[in-house]
C-alpha cells in the first residue's frame, strides 16, 4: 500500500486540482474585449440579449439578470411579497444565500430536513412545517439534481404558497425531460465561476409571470421607472419616478457578453460533466467505504458538484482526516454544506442543533470532489487514484 502524502509519502499529483473552476476560451475573451470598445458597459442592449438567451434555453418567458445569484433570490423574495411575519420553507443543506434572502425581507426561514438519498428537501416533511404564516418554499436543486417539483407544486397549491426554485447549481439540468426553470413561480440561477456557466459574478430569475417580472425589473434598479403607465405624474422627457424601494443589482453588459458566449457552450460543459460522473461512478461503486450520488428517475442532473458520503463505520478515521489526506494528495475537496441553521448567526437567532437530523448526519460524512468541464482524463484518474489510496489506508 502506498504511503499517504499526509504521512510523508509522495502525493498522487504535483499540482493542486481545484474542486471546481470556470472554463474560459478565446471566444469568451474576444466578446468581452469587443464589448469594451462599444457604447455600453452597463444598462445597454446586451443585458436583455443575455436574459433572452437564458430564458429561451430553459423555455421560460422572462429573465431578469442581476449582479449575483444572492441578489436574484432577494429580488424573488421581494417580488413574492415576503415580509415580517411570513415564514418561508428552506432545506437545511444549502448555501446560506437560500435562507438569507428571506431574512433580507424580514421573513423567517423555516428549515426542512433533507432526503438522505438525494440530499434535496424531503418532500414528505414539507407539510409538517407549514403553518398559517407560511408564504413560500425555496427548494434547492442540490448538486444539480432536480427536486420533485410536481410534488412541491401540489403542496404549494394546496396551501397557496409561492415557489422560488434555487437552481443555482442546476442550469441545464432536467426534471421529467424538461429543462429546470419553468415549473416554479420563479427560478434562480447563479453565474459564479464554479457554477454551470459564468459571468464572474451574476445571477438571474426566470419566470413565466408578467406581474412578477415587472416587480423584479423595478427592484433591480432602485424601484425607478420611466414607464408612463406606472408614473403618477409626468414633467417631461427627463422625468422618471421611484415607485418602490429597490437596489442597484444590475448586471453589466460586459458580464452579459461573457454570459452569452458561455451559454453557447453550456451543452458541451454538461456533456463533459456527465462523462466525468460516469467515470467516477464506475470507479467508486464497488468501494464499500463510500457512497456515490443517487439520482432519481425524474432527474437528469447537470452535475454542478459530485458529493460522496463516507460510511464511517467502515473507516478508522472521520471525515476530517479523509478530507485532509485528500488535500495533501493535491486533490481539491470541499464540503457542501454545513446545515445553514448551525452557522453562529442563525444559532443566535434561536435555531438549535438537532433540528434536522438527516442533514446533520450527512454533513458529518460528505465530501465534494473535483468536477468541472476543463478537467482532463488525467485529472479524473488522479482523483480516482487519490480516493482509492486514502480509502485503502483508512479502511478497517
Ligand atoms: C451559488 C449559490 C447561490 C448564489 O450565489 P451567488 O454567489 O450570489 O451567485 C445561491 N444558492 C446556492 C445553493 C448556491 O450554490
Amino acid at each position: 500500500m502506498s504511503k499517504l502524502a499526509i504521512d510523508g509519502g509522495s502525493p498522487v499529483r504535483d499540482t493542486y486540482l481545484a474542486y471546481g473552476r470556470q472554463y474560459i476560451d478565446n471566444k469568451d475573451i474576444e466578446v468581452v474585449v469587443e464589448l469594451l470598445k462599444g457604447d455600453y458597459l452597463t444598462t445597454g442592449p446586451t443585458v436583455s440579449e443575455f436574459e433572452n438567451k437564458v430564458a429561451n434555453y430553459v423555455g421560460a418567458k422572462y429573465g431578469v439578470a442581476v449582479s449575483n445569484g444572492t441578489a436574484a433570490l432577494h429580488m424573488a423574495c421581494h417580488a413574492a411579497g415576503i415580509g415580517p411575519g411570513d415564514e418561508v420553507l428552506v432545506p437545511a443543506i444549502t448555501f446560506a444565500a437560500s435562507s438569507n434572502c428571506v431574512l433580507y425581507c424580514g421573513g423567517t426561514p423555516i428549515f426542512v430536513d433533507i432526503d438522505p438519498k438525494t440530499y434535496n428537501i424531503d418532500v414528505n416533511k414539507i407539510e409538517d412545517k407549514i403553518t398559517e404564516k407560511t408564504k413560500a418554499i425555496i427548494p434547492v436543486d442540490f448538486s444539480g439534481q432536480a427536486v420533485d417539483m410536481d410534488k412541491i407544486l401540489e403542496i404549494a397549491e394546496k396551501y397557496n404558497l409561492i415557489v422560488i426554485e434555487d437552481a443555482a447549481h442546476a442550469l441545464g439540468g432536467e426534471y421529467k425531460n424538461r429543462k429546470i426553470g419553468t415549473k416554479a413561480h420563479m427560478t434562480e440561477f447563479s453565474f459564479h465561476p464554479v457554477k454551470p456557466v459564468t459571468t464572474a459574478e451574476g445571477g438571474i430569475i426566470v419566470t413565466n409571470d408578467k406581474d412578477l417580472y415587472e416587480k423584479m425589473i423595478l427592484f433591480r434598479s432602485h424601484g425607478i421607472t420611466r414607464n408612463k403607465n406606472l408614473m403618477s405624474d409626468y414633467h417631461g422627457p427627463w422625468y422618471y419616478e421611484q415607485i418602490d424601494l429597490g437596489y442597484n443589482y444590475r448586471l453589466t453588459d460586459l458580464q452579459c457578453a461573457l454570459g452569452i458566449s458561455q451559454m453557447d457552450k453550456i451543452d458541451s460543459f454538461i456533456k463533459r460533466r456527465r462523462e466525468i460522473v460516469a467515470l467516477y461512478n464506475e470507479a467508486f461503486k464497488k468501494l464499500e467505504e463510500i457512497n456515490i450520488p443517487f439520482e432519481e428517475e425524474f432527474s437528469n442532473s447537470g452535475w454542478h458538484i459530485y458529493v460522496i458520503t463516507l460510511n464511517l463505520d467502515k473507516l478508522k478515521v472521520g471525515r476530517k482526516e479523509v478530507f485532509e489526506a485528500l488535500q495533501k494528495e493535491n486533490i481539491g475537496v470541499n464540503v457542501h454544506y454545513l446545515p445553514v441553521y448551525l452557522h453562529p448567526y442563525y444559532t443566535k437567532l434561536g435555531y438549535e442543533k438537532g433540528l434536522c437530523p438527516a442533514a446533520e448526519d450527512i454533513y458529518n460524512r460528505m465530501i465534494t470532489i473535483p468536477l468541472f468541464p476543463a478537467m482532463t482524463d488525467r485529472d479524473v484518474e488522479d482523483v480516482i487514484s487519490a480516493i482509492k489510496k486514502v480509502i485503502n489506508n483508512y479502511k478497517i
